[in-house]
């Protein structure tokens, strides 16, 4: 007789580990340098032997996924192992509950909220495999199996470059980062767009570079440049006031999301509606169930959700598959940069065509394993089991 895996999930055993990717052309924004490209991925296994992979926001600071993957393990793994869910969103509200007094203690909100986004990840993607189904498939039956994505990472003096060789790759979109300093960026943005095909669309992200002044100058000069959106130009946590003013004085649509945490914040921001694009990281806060909550809020208000992210290949996966759950006109982030954690995974690269992302019919995030050429960057391996 064929044993059927139940549908509930006593978590068991979790493993973590951290790679770190030496660079030889550091990836640059306007805040900092990465040095390196480090990883955090985890993987959560049940008392069946079924088990699902997720991963950890660790671009910033530069010391940090080792921190995180040592979180995870001495302070939450306690509050995971033992744990029988019903169904995977479980998981994901009771943490941040347990954990709301010692992120408070130490003021690590940022750390817990990205071990609890892996974690959240992780089950989801247990679940869907033990369901048989693609995880878009899992969430929503009439989910799609592509998306629309757009190239990213790209440092706006390398513009023209990096559009050629991406147009090459698929893509049909581009964002480039920008807020290096004024009159060299306006040029070569200006160069940058004057050089796309017909149909093609631009981005620039600032990294929260300028003060209002700033920002309402660099729109006002770039109005004419047709910009599909700008993203944070101003400090994420900048008075309301000041987005607001910035939204009223520009015919270009403001995009933020990676710096906002929590229901209530991206409430506020969907209210008010100065975002026109809403982009939550899955590997920063949220997991799939907060983020999946944020895209359906966004799209109901008429904005447009547009998964953040700029790490490894499971939290890529995971972006694609809530973008193919959740529908609307959103874009999937794909970072360009050369980064192994991200492209030896099977199911994260070389998918883009035409401008779309092909996700494929495999169970899960389309992980069995984590690619064994990533093994000689690890820098950090932990692993816990319920009882020890
Ligand atoms: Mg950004």
């Amino acid at each position: 007789m064929v044993s059927v895996p139940s549908s509930e999930a006593c978590l068991h055993r979790i493993d973590v580990s951290v790679y770190r990717v030496p660079l030889s052309v550091p990836v640059s924004t306007s805040f900092g340098i990465m040095a390196d490209r480090p990883a955090v991925f985890l993987r959560l296994t049940d008392t069946e032997g079924a088990f699902g992979w997720g991963e950890v926001f660790a671009n910033w600071p530069a010391a940090g996924a080792e921190h995180r993957a040592r979180l995870l393990m001495l302070d939450l793994a306690e509050m995971v192992l033992g744990t029988t869910l019903q169904a995977p969103s479980e998981l994901f509200s009771r943490l941040e509950r347990q954990t709301h007094i010692r992120a408070l203690q130490c003021g690590e909100w940022g750390p817990f909220r990205q071990v609890i986004a892996g974690l959240d990840v992780a089950v989801h993607d247990l679940f869907a495999r033990k369901a048989g189904l693609p995880l878009r498939t899992f969430l929503n039956a009439k989910a799609l199996d592509c998306v629309p994505a757009y190239a990213s990472g790209i440092h706006v003096k390398d513009g023209i470059d990096a559009i050629t060789l991406q147009r090459k790759a698929g893509h049909r979109a581009f964002k480039v980062k920008v807020g290096f300093g004024g009159g060299a960026d306006l040029a070569q943005l200006s160069a940058t767009a004057a050089s796309l095909k017909p149909g093609e669309r631009l981005f620039a992200d600032a990294n929260q570079a300028w003060s209002l002044p700033e920002a309402l100058a660099f729109l006002n000069a770039a109005k004419d440049l047709d910009l599909g959106w700008m993203e944070e130009p101003i400090l994420a946590d900048a008075p309301e006031s000041d987005w607001v003013e910035l939204a009223r004085a520009t015919n270009i649509p403001l995009a933020g999301g990676e710096n906002i945490a929590g229901r209530v914040d991206f409430d506020r921001v969907i209210t008010s509606k100065v975002l026109k694009y809403v982009q939550p990281d899955v590997a920063k806060w949220g997991g799939i169930s907060g983020c999946l909550g944020v895209a359906h809020r966004a799209l109901e208000a008429g904005l447009t959700y547009c998964p953040h992210f700029l790490g490894g290949g499971i939290g890529l996966m995971a972006s694609a598959h809530i973008l193919a759950a959740t529908g609307g006109s959103g874009l999937l982030e794909v970072d360009v940069n050369p980064n192994p954690l991200r492209e030896d995974f099977k199911a994260a690269a070389n998918q883009v065509a035409g401008g779309y992302f092909k996700l494929s019919e495999d169970i899960g995030l389309g992980i069995d394993e984590l690619p064994p050429g990533i093994e000689r960057f690890k820098t950090l391996e932990l692993t816990k089991t319920f009882g020890h």
